[in-house]
């Protein structure tokens, strides 16, 4: 039996040791079998060992690798002009990186560059928000639990309430804001979707002062929630977009995508890996898959079976709230038992994250079917009766 004692414990881990994945199942080594809801927390897009995704990682693998920025990359160039064909944002740029927090540093950049030449340095973001572990992206999240061990971090971000307009209204008056920050689905901040009205005033005050809407669409973003973008299910354009986890299927990619007039130029940015052709044609593989075989539709149609299912299912007692859109779906949990509720899911077979103590998150593959979805939801079902039936509680 391997150990992982020589792996700095950042993660609180499930006791699993995962050596083998076939489409929506992960297997332990002994050939115990998970239905993989966790989904790389969202990154598998099409699941493990996808056909498609694979020849084109290995097929990219075995004709160029790596050539640096320095040079120019025909899966670069050719999944640069697929984001700017697919995402609403008008006359496109998009730069690549190699993660979230990653992708959010380069819109962070862009946003003060214009800001500071404007003696506008100051970003809104929301309370209960995450953005990423980085400097900079750790001081937009509105967790001060995580925050708080690194303190004093950059003074650039102003958090206010999600959901709260006039909040809203009184830090962009203030005159010295060039951006505001905020993910359309709050995501580790416990699957929260901000309200479509919301989002579509957020925009109409961005555009009356000026100041640069950027969607942190990292977890919501790359079809997770039935579109490319969460924004265009509430009618909104960002200026800037991030995406990353579900966009290279598994392999580590971020983009930054700008509208026209908003970009670094020569010399402002940069990343050795970032935009390598192995994760392009990764990424390239994933978004064609996601167009071909519909799964917009899919996340769209399975998301909506899981939250009806559940909010069937599920004792009212333990179960206050289902949330999300499309395949980005959290469980509310009326106490704060999402880790027991996910142990016992795994002894059902099921693989799920927590976002929070009291939500259970769920983030199949998009190219998760209706048996697979309701196989979830049993299995979620027996873990809320074992864990109410251990903690004393009538279900
Ligand atoms: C996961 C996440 C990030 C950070 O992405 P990494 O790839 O882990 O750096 C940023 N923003 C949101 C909304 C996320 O869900």
């Amino acid at each position: 039996m391997t150990s992982d004692a020589y792996v700095m414990q950042t993660y609180a881990r499930y006791p699993l040791f995962l050596a083998r994945g076939d489409g929506m199942r992960a297997f332990e080594a002994d050939g115990r079998s998970f239905l993989d809801f966790a989904g790389g927390l969202g990154a598998l897009s099409l699941g493990h060992c996808h056909p498609v995704w694979l020849e084109a990682v290995r097929e990219q693998a075995a004709t160029i690798g790596l050539v640096s920025n320095l040079y120019a990359t025909e899966p670069q160039a050719r999944l640069a002009e697929r984001l700017a064909e697919l995402l609403p944002i008008p006359d496109a740029r998009v730069f690549l990186a190699n993660s979230g927090a990653e992708a959010n540093e380069a819109a962070i950049k862009l946003a003060r560059k214009r800001g500071l030449s404007q003696g506008r340095p100051k970003i809104v973001a929301l309370e209960g928000s995450f953005h990423g572990r980085t400097v900079a992206t750790l001081a937009a999240t509105g967790q001060p639990g995580k925050r708080e061990a690194f303190e004093p971090l950059v003074d650039w971000f102003v958090h206010v309430p999600p959901g709260d307009l006039e909040a809203m209204r009184d830090a962009l008056g203030a005159g010295d804001v060039c951006a505001v920050l905020l993910e359309p689905v709050m995501g580790e901040g416990g699957v929260r979707p901000l309200p479509h009205e919301y989002l579509q005033e957020v925009r109409a005050l961005c555009d009356e002062h000026d100041v640069l809407l950027v969607a942190d669409e990292v977890q919501s973003g790359s079809g997770r929630c039935g579109d490319w973008l969460a924004a265009s299910l509430s009618g909104v354009v960002p200026d800037v977009a991030t995406l990353a986890k579900g966009l290279g299927g598994g392999l580590p990619i971020g983009a930054c995508i700008s509208r026209a007039g908003v970009a670094f130029g020569p010399g402002e940015h940069a990343s050795t890996f970032g935009g390598g052709p192995i994760p392009c044609a990764a990424a390239l593989a994933v978004l064609d898959t996601i167009e071909r075989q519909d799964l917009l539709a899919n996340a769209r149609e399975i998301g909506g079976r899981l939250r009806d299912r559940i909010l069937v299912l599920t004792p009212d007692a333990l179960v206050t709230e289902v949330r999300g859109r499309g395949l980005l779906i959290g469980v509310q949990l009326a106490e704060p038992v999402a880790h027991e509720v996910v142990l016992a899911m795994i002894d059902e077979g099921v693989l799920a994250t927590e976002a929070g103590p009291d939500v259970v998150r769920m983030s199949p593959p998009l190219v998760v079917t209706p048996d697979e979805a309701d196989e979830a939801v049993d299995a979620l079902v027996a873990a809320l009766g074992k864990v109410a039936a251990a903690r004393g509680w009538t279900a």
